[in-house]
């Protein structure tokens, strides 16, 4: 999180016109296992997170949460005019089904092999290569530990494979401001070529989908949350009188930055992009991929095994800024 606050007080000392936004990520599937109230687990962690960035002093113009309503209405809209524009659309295609559970799963609810590298693997983010895959091999549901089946089911696509052109394009434009890693992970996605990825799920923890019959449906958490860079600008931009566009429409003078940590590459380079490229009104495309590697402590990796982390809750950093 830190590079995105120097880059905020950076700018700021400059004079130029800043807006530093994040939010916590409140629907992802863990909150639902913990098998407490999934508003009560994730309006806990939003909180503690608020907390230690209160106490660290960062600089965040707005700090809000994927749950927030407002949040929620614009994410609808935005998809809206993604179904409008025909950048997402719905069809009917195999989809991993337990029979045990009844019902369809994805994501972190599956494991297997991965199909790109053979290690055992989520389907979310295969943490062994970085790869999103769309299957992996000898899948079992996570809750039950059977194996699924496919069946076809329908759900809403984001149309990758259309957009493929026009992300090669942006990547080329803008690599030479990302981190190696990132660009390596990036071109090897799109070497590969996209294929289009459901962005509706069978869960109803989660965002509404503003599309008849998806009514036991929620959108794709990290749809929504990617989303939430624009949303959050909007929010802060409607309760200071500003014009959320100055930001995130080209103006031929903007900058964005995005700061994320160690995975989830794909989500931000590729993914996130093409959003905003499926809204087709002209948004300014991030410039700068701020990611990192591993945390490191006296040269070695933070890890829990060597217990050389720390928890941030443990200690009050307080410093005149
Ligand atoms: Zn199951
Ligand atoms: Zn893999």
């Amino acid at each position: 999180m830190l590079p995105g606050d120097f880059l905020a007080r950076y700018h700021r000392l400059r004079g130029d016109n800043v807006i530093y936004i994040s939010g916590t990520d409140c629907h992802g599937a863990p909150v639902i296992r913990t098998g407490k109230i999934p508003t009560d687990v994730s309006e806990h962690y939003h909180e503690e997170f608020k907390k230690i960035f209160q106490d660290m002093s960062f600089s965040y113009d707005l700090y809000t949460k994927t749950s927030d309503n407002y949040h929620k209405d614009m994410v609808k809209k935005l998809l809206r005019i993604m179904l409008d524009k025909g950048y997402i659309k719905e069809l009917k295609a195999p989809q991993t089904y337990c029979t045990h559970c009844k019902k369809l799963v994805f994501d972190r609810e599956i494991e297997g092999e991965c199909i790109f590298c053979g290690n055992k693997t989520k389907e979310e983010e295969c943490d062994n290569c970085g790869h999103v895959p769309t299957e992996i091999k000898n899948a079992v549901c996570r809750a039950c530990t059977n194996r699924t089946i496919l069946v076809n089911a329908k759900n809403l696509y984001l149309m990758l494979s259309t957009l493929q052109p026009q992300l090669e394009d942006y990547v080329n434009r803008n690599k030479h401001n990302w981190r190696d890693f990132c660009i390596k992970q990036t071109q090897r996605d799109l070497k590969e070529g996209l294929k289009d990825r459901p962005i509706t799920r069978d869960i109803t923890w989660g965002i509404d989908v503003p599309y008849d019959g998806y009514e036991n449906k929620s959108i794709f958490v990290w749809i929504e949350a990617l989303l939430g860079y624009v949303t959050a600008t909007q929010k802060f931009c409607d309760e200071h009188d500003l014009n959320w566009e100055d930001f995130w429409k080209e103006n031929g003078r903007n900058k964005i930055y995005i700061v994320y940590g160690k995975d989830n590459i794909s989500f931000h380079t590729i993914i996130l992009p093409a959003l905003l490229m499926s809204l087709d009104e002209d948004y300014h495309l991030p410039d700068t991929m701020v990611n990192s590697q591993y945390l490191m402590i006296n040269s070695e990796k933070f890890s829990k095994t060597k217990n050389n982390i720390f928890a941030l809750l443990a200690i009050k950093i307080t410093f005149p800024l």
